[in-house]
Parts: structure tokens; sequence; C-alpha cells
């Protein structure tokens, strides 16, 4: 048997590693023939109800383990299931697989395929899954032909802008030069969010696999992992993925007999939200300020240290090997006609089940809050949800059948961003909500140009007056006006969409604006 034991950073937290201890020393008096492989995994979605801790080949998953529990789970291993620590569907019945399990029910994991379910740290557990066989067959082809199949799999950029990943390369590739680089964007900044930290976490070996394909196909010889310095686990099980990927041939020279060398190194951000912008992104690998600068110069012809460069997003590189080992046309069958694959989501706020889902793009923001989610906690009632980081928007009630993918969103005044989904309940103030993401902005902006730097302030200013009740109706138009200038006129996204919150709650949540200016509270 096998027992896995969630040590993701969600579950690490919950003190999933004296679970871990407690199965080593209590396995080391059973027998021989029957002594259990215990192994540490990672993130299993499903945080809040950690350490979770699944069976194999039973597949039978064990919630909010205690290492008092251990015993328990030890002696039951061939025989009835400790029911207490089952997870309880909706009607209270305990459930055994994550099949059965409403949260992962409809979930179709492709970037988190492995997450949880093999160990990270050991090389081994990644290909015995297949790992590492899509970049032996990248490497048998032509470098047009693996850019053909990832264009032909629609896979688009999920660290938030959405641009076609292959069309990404391709560009690079026909940039005529000797030096070019592929990098990993893993500086996850929205607040909520933790889908590249676990990826990254869980299955390092996936994301570095689709950065070396990447690579291969535009001709890269060196890249780098751009992670910020917080994600302490994520820095280490990158490192270590990189030190056993270079001992077996995966990385470095003339890599599997090829003829194709390409080596990679970390970088560690500081934490600067704007840094996950590409031009903050690559002045700061060069050791300069992490400023955006303009977009007229596109990055696949003179990236970082003006080189061609390719920048892609922890999430997008974990579709890469899956994309290359199946086909793009059979990735390119899920999702909708604009949004190939499917997306992870971080569903946290005020609902029943908060967690890391992986769903095909084209659910309905209805079905993740309702179905996997559970439902709106204490049984209040809906009113909105937030998407795609804090320059996302918000969501009312009546748009909740909307199939969520790159244009649905954008097209109603938010987006996808890197996959953050917070749901608000009726008790959730929107002009509150707004002045939330406007602060975090205003602090976050870089201060290079006037409309984001000016123009959040001013913003900030003017809804923190509406909050404490000194609004005036000429406020709204003051709101406006900013918004606009600040999304035609700021140098990058922070400032172009920063006042999605702001023009989205306007538009769905006037009343509310109305509300406080009118009664002056
Ligand atoms: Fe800096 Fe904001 Fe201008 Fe971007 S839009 S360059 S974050 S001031």
């Amino acid at each position: 048997k096998k027992i896995l034991i969630c040590c993701g950073t969600g579950c690490l937290a919950n003190g999933s590693q004296a679970v871990v201890d407690e199965f080593i020393s209590a396995s080391l008096g059973m027998e021989v023939d029957i002594l259990p492989d215990v192994k540490k995994v990672g993130c299993n979605g499903f945080c809040e109800n950690g350490p979770i801790v699944t069976i194999l080949p039973d597949h039978i998953t064990y919630y909010k383990v205690h290492p008092k529990d251990v015993e328990d789970i030890l002696g039951s291993l061939n025989g009835e299931p400790v029911e207490r620590l089952l997870y309880k569907d909706d009607a209270g019945k305990p459930v055994l697989s994550r099949e059965e399990n409403p949260f992962y029910a409809s979930q179709l994991k492709i970037a988190l395929r492995n997450t949880g379910m093999i160990d990270p740290g050991n090389i081994d557990d990644y290909i015995g899954t297949g790992g590492y066989e899509a970049l032996r067959k990248a490497l048998s082809y032509h470098r047009k032909e693996v850019i053909k199949e990832i264009e032909i799999s629609g896979l688009r950029g999920r660290g938030g802008a959405g641009f076609p990943t292959g069309k990404k390369w391709r560009s690079c590739f026909e940039v005529p030069g000797e030096t070019k680089y592929m990098l990993c964007n893993g500086d996850e900044g929205d607040p909520g969010a933790f889908m590249d930290r676990s990826i990254l976490e869980g299955d390092p070996h996936s994301v570095l696999e689709g950065l070396i394909i990447g690579a291969y196909a535009i001709g890269a010889s060196q890249g780098y992992f751009y992670i910020r310095d917080e994600y302490g686990l994520a820095l280490a099980h990158v490192q270590k993925a990189l030190e056993e990927a270079r001992a077996r041939g995966y990385l470095g020279h003339n890599i599997l007999n090829s003829g194709f060398s390409f080596d990679c190194e970390i970088v560690r951000g500081g934490g600067a939200f704007v840094c996950g912008e590409s031009s903050a992104l690559m002045a700061s690998i060069e050791g300069k300020v992490g400023e955006p600068r303009v977009k007229y110069i596109r990055s696949v012809e003179k990236g970082l240290f003006e080189k061609p460069t390719v920048l892609n997003n922890v999430e997008t590189l974990a579709n890469v090997p899956y994309i290359i080992f199946h086909g793009g046309t059979e990735y390119a069958k899920l999702g909708t006609d604009g949004s190939k694959g499917t997306k992870v989501f971080s569903l946290v706020g005020k609902v029943n089940r908060t967690g890391l889902v992986e769903v095909p793009m084209g659910i309905t923001l209805r079905d993740l809050v309702f179905q996997i989610g559970g439902g709106i906690s204490e049984n209040r009632k809906f009113k909105a949800v937030q998407t795609g980081g804090p320059s996302g928007g918000c969501i009312p009630e009546k748009l909740m059948d909307l199939e969520i993918d790159f244009d649905s969103l954008k097209d109603n005044g938010s987006m996808m961003g890197s996959g953050g989904i917070i749901v608000m309940d009726e008790s959730t103030c929107m002009v509150e909500l707004a002045r939330y993401y406007v602060n975090f902005l205003a602090g976050e902006s870089c201060g290079k140009c006037t409309p984001c730097r000016e123009g959040l302030r001013c913003m900030l200013e003017i809804l923190t007056r509406i909050c404490e009740g000194n609004g005036e109706p000429s406020d709204l138009d003051l709101l406006e006006e900013l918004s606009y200038t600040a999304s035609l006129a700021s140098l990058c996204e922070l400032g172009r969409t920063a006042a999605n919150p702001v023009m989205s709650t306007i538009k769905y949540f006037k009343d509310e604006y109305i509300e406080h200016i009118d009664n002056k509270r």
C-alpha cells in the first residue's frame, strides 16, 4: 500500500509534517510484507480540510488527519476505512474516493495532473507517470513541428493576458539570433491566488519539462525561473528538480544525446507585484529596478539582456508536456472555441468549499461556486464573484451562467487574470471592496507613469471619502473619468486594468455607491 500525505504549504500549516513523522514511526514496527510506502506529496487543493492523506491503490482519502489518527489508519489498511476521517457529501454521506467528493468530482486535472499524487522531490516518481517522455518526443521533432503542435492545441498564456503560446513561440523562433532566453514566470502576486505556488511545490518537473521543450522550440540555451522569495517550498523543490534533471541528462549539455543544450537557474523575486509584468520581470533578472518599459519593443525580439525571449507562466508550461505527449488536437477538444484546455482557479471567499480547482474552460460561474464550491457559507445570499485578481472585475448574480473563458470575462468587464475567484455574499460592501483593491494597486504601482501613479492615488481618495460618508454625487463622474484615463494612458497592464474593480462595481452595483453618497454613511 502507498500512503500519500499532502505536504503542500496549506497542509504543512495544518500540521501534516507531524502526521508524516507519526506514520513513519508507527510503521517501523510493522511486518515488512505489509509495510506501507509513506510519501510526502504536493498540494491536493482542498487545503481547508488538511492534512489530507490518500491510501493507494484503494483511492481512499482522509481529511483533517491528526497524528493520533495514524494508528487507526494503519490498522484499517486491510479492513474497513476509518469513517470519521472521510469527507461527508452535501447529503451527509461519507465518501471514500475523490471521484465521489463534490469538490473534486467535476474537476479535470491537466496542469495539476501530478500534484498531490507524486513526491515532488523524487524525479523517479515523475518519470513513473510518463514524465520527460514529452521532451524525448519533442527532441525527435523539428522545432517547427513542436511549435505547430502548441498552435494546434490553442493553448493561451495562463498568466493573465491569454496570449496564444504557439504564436509567441513562433515569433521568437523566427527572430534570428544566436542567444535566446526561455523564462518561467513564477511571480504570482494576486491576493488569494496560489495556483502557481502549488504546481511549483507539487510538480516542479512538469514545469521544467515544459520550459525545456519551449527552449528547444525557440532555440534558447539559457533559461530562468523567476519565483517570488516568499515561496520557500516552491524554491526548494524547483532547485531540487533542476539538480535531479541535470543528473539524469534532461537538462544541461547535449540533452538526451540530441545535440540540444539548455540550462537554467532560479532568480528570486523580491515581492513587488509589478515584477510579474514581463518587462519588469526581465529588468529584475538583469539586476535593474523592476519597472515596466514601453511595449513597442516586443520581448520576443528584444527581451532579457536585449535578446529574443519567451516568458511563460507556470501553469502554461505545466500544460506543455501534456500537449506534446497527447497531441495538440487532443488538448483542443477541451474548452471553448476561443479558450482551449482547462484552467486552474483558486476558489476562495464566502463559499462552503474553498481551494484549488482545475476545470475545463467554459464551466459556468454557477457550477464553480455552487457545485464545486458547495454554495455560499452560513446560508447567506450570493452577491458577486471577483475574478482575475486585484485588476479583475466583479461579476453579479445575473451573469452567473456565464461560461468562463478569456473572452467572456473580458466582455463583461472582468478578466481571467491568473485565476483568482473570490466569492462575495450579501454582507459585502462593493464600494469597500473597490477601495480595497485600489488601495492594494496604489501601493504596488511602480510610479513610473502619471495616469497610474496619480490616478490610483486620486481614486483611492475619492473611494475613501465615499466609504467614510463624505462622498458627493460628482464623485462618480470623477471616478469614471480617472478610470478611463488610467485604462487608456498607463504604460503597463497594472495601470491599464487597475480601474476594473471600480468600473465593474459602478456598472453592476451603482446603487451601493449612491446609497453611500445619499445617506452619507
Ligand atoms: Fe508603473 Fe503603473 Fe505605469 Fe505600470 S502603469 S509603469 S505600474 S506606474
